[in-house]
C-alpha cells in the first residue's frame, strides 16, 4: 500500500472517530435498547438519550468503574502495541493505527457497557421512577396499579 493511501486512511479514521464521538449520544441509545429495555419506557428519543447519558455519568463516581476503565484501556493498548512492534513497513503501521483508532473506542465503550450493565440498568430504572413510571428497581417489573408494599414479581420492598 502506498504512503499516500495509508495516510489518507489515517485521516479518514481520525474523522470517523470525531464523528462517532460527536454523535454517539444520538445513536448509542438505539444500539443498547435491546440490552436495556428500560430505555423504551422513556417516552421520547430525547429522554432516552438524556437518561442513558446520566446513567453513564453516574458510573464515573464508582471507584471500580474508573479502575476497570484503566484496565480496559491497558488491555486494548496491549492488543494494539504489536502493530507498532512488528509492522513490516511504515505504511502497514499507519494502517494498523488507523484501524485501532476506530476500533479501540468502540471496543472499550462496549466492554464497559456490558461489564456495568447491572449498574446502568439500576440507574435507568431509578430515573424511570423519578419520571413517574412505577417500575421495580430490582427486577424491572411494571408496578402500574399495584397497591402492595412489595413487588408482586420478585418480592422486593418497593415503598
Ligand atoms: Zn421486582
Amino acid at each position: 500500500m502506498s504512503d499516500a493511501l495509508s495516510y489518507s486512511l489515517l485521516l479518514v479514521a481520525a474523522i470517523t472517530v470525531m464523528i462517532l464521538m460527536a454523535t454517539s449520544r444520538y445513536f448509542l441509545p438505539v444500539f443498547v435498547s435491546p440490552i436495556f429495555h428500560e430505555l423504551l419506557s422513556f417516552g421520547t428519543p430525547a429522554a432516552r438519550r438524556k437518561s442513558l447519558w446520566r446513567a453513564r455519568r453516574e458510573l464515573y463516581k464508582l471507584g471500580r468503574y474508573r479502575f476497570t476503565m484503566a484496565v480496559t484501556a491497558l488491555v486494548w493498548s496491549l492488543i494494539v502495541l504489536p502493530v507498532f512492534a512488528f509492522a513490516p513497513t511504515p505504511s502497514f503501521m499507519v494502517v494498523g493505527v488507523s484501524v485501532a483508532l476506530v476500533l479501540c473506542p468502540i471496543a472499550s465503550t462496549w466492554t464497559n457497557i456490558l461489564l456495568f450493565r447491572d449498574e446502568l440498568r439500576t440507574s435507568l430504572r431509578k430515573q424511570l421512577r423519578e419520571a413517574g413510571v412505577p417500575i421495580c428497581i430490582a427486577c424491572g417489573y411494571d408496578l402500574t396499579g399495584s397497591v402492595s408494599e412489595v413487588c408482586s414479581e420478585c418480592g422486593t420492598r418497593i415503598r
